[in-house]
């Protein structure tokens, strides 16, 4: 994808991050506006616009984002009192950023999963 997507700058090394583990297919780092005492985005460094089109298009790198994001989780000390692991998607999903990327959150309790109830 290149220079217009910002997560392929950030594999590229041309926008910095601070990166907390990296493998031959993904990348995880910090998120510049973390939401929880722990928020690391995970990616696959090969560009995918959400997560569908990831687990589509090559199953076996969605589920090195899943490793690399446990291996994170266990690193960040989040094993034992848990985590969330969330993939915004589309409008509805409140996506920003249209290169795949799991968000890791924890360090604290999270609260309920959604703002609001939508019944
Ligand atoms: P989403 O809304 O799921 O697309 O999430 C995009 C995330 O990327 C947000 O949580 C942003 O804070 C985060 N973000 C945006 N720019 C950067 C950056 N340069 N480095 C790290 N995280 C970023
Ligand atoms: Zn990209």
């Amino acid at each position: 994808m290149g220079t217009d997507c910002l997560f392929c700058r950030i594999v590229a090394g041309e926008i910095p991050a601070t990166v907390v583990r990296e493998t031959p297919t993904t990348l995880a780092f910090r998120d510049i506006t973390p939401k929880a005492p722990v928020h690391v985005l995970v990616i696959p460094k090969e560009h995918y616009a959400d997560v569908a089109t990831l687990a589509q298009g090559d199953p076996a790198l969605a589920g090195e984002v899943l490793a690399t994001a446990a291996a994170v989780a266990e690193d960040e000390g989040l094993l034992g009192d848990g985590f969330r692991l969330m993939f915004n998607t589309g409008a509805y999903g409140g996506q920003e950023v249209f290169h795949a990327h799991a968000h890791l959150l924890g360090g604290a309790p999270l609260g309920p999963m959604l703002a609001r109830d939508l019944a």
